[in-house]
This record gives C-alpha cells, sequence and structure tokens, in this order.
C-alpha cells in the first residue's frame, strides 16, 4: 500500500518520532506549522475516523494528554490545538492522525469559524439535533 505514515510506521522512511508504542506513533510533523506541531497516528493504517474502531481509537486517544503534556512541558506554548481532518479536500494523508499543534504568542497558524448563532433559533437547533441522534448507532 503507498501509504506515507505506514512507511514511516514501518521504518522504510525516517521520522523525528516523540512517542512509540506497540499500537500508536507519535512524531513531528514536517511541515511544523507551528514549533513542536506533531502527529499522533495508530500503526494500524485506518482511513479517518469513520473507519477507526473502538480498540484503535482508545489506543490513540489515550496518549493524546501524554504527548501533549511533553509538548507543554519542552516548549511552554501558550495554548494547544487539537485538529484532525476526514476526507478531501480537508485531509490529505489517509492514515488517520490528530494534529497536535502547539500555540505561541504572534504565531501565524489560525484555527477558527464563524459564529452563526444569530440565525440560529430553538427549532434550528432541534432540527439539527434530531437530524443526527437518530443516526447514532
Ligand atoms: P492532513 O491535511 O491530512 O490533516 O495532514 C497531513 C499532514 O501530514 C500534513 O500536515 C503534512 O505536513 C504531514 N506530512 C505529509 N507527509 C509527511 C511526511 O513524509 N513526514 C511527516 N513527518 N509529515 C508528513
Ligand atoms: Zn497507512
Amino acid at each position: 500500500m503507498d501509504c506515507i505514515f505506514c512507511k514511516i510506521v514501518n521504518g522504510d522512511i525516517p521520522a523525528y518520532k516523540i512517542y512509540e508504542d506497540d499500537d500508536v506513533l507519535a512524531f513531528l510533523d514536517i511541515t511544523q506549522a507551528t514549533k513542536g506541531h506533531t502527529l499522533i497516528i495508530p500503526k494500524k493504517h485506518v482511513e479517518n475516523i469513520y473507519a477507526l474502531d473502538d480498540k484503535t481509537s482508545q489506543a490513540v486517544f489515550s496518549k493524546i494528554p501524554t504527548v501533549a503534556n511533553a509538548i507543554k512541558e519542552s516548549l511552554n506554548p501558550i495554548g494547544l490545538n487539537l485538529l484532525q481532518n476526514n476526507d478531501q479536500p480537508l485531509q490529505s494523508v489517509f492514515h488517520f492522525h490528530v494534529h497536535l499543534i502547539p500555540r505561541y504568542q504572534e504565531d501565524e497558524t489560525t484555527i477558527g469559524w464563524v459564529n452563526h448563532q444569530d440565525s440560529y433559533q430553538d427549532a434550528d437547533y432541534k432540527h439539527v439535533q434530531t437530524e443526527i441522534k437518530k443516526c447514532i448507532k
């Protein structure tokens, strides 16, 4: 399979590894959006959040605080964002990963959204709530 993150897991291409156990690997993102920008992935190839099984999910998500605390302690950021992209055009590597992006005063990273609260009434929230809830399995 032609997956860049599987190649990192298998040691076929190098990476700056931060943490590794039987199921999980964390390593520096090549772009370093900010200093310490890290990716945490399951070693098992899983394409995205929709394909993540409980065991793999637990393995990855349970280690995020460990890596986040190491970043915080070592690099002293003012904050830290988690970001996780699924599907094109958001996702560029189709092996599930969570970005840990430490934030610094006046870094050039922006993660934001528009507040649409003014255009939502009670009925609008209830409609969205119902639509999503009926698909919970
Ligand atoms: P996505 O857009 O899929 O959420 O993010 C994929 C990330 O993988 C990007 O931030 C990109 O910099 C990173 N990336 C792509 N190829 C490599 C690589 O070969 N090594 C490392 N360390 N990161 C990579
Ligand atoms: Zn893979």
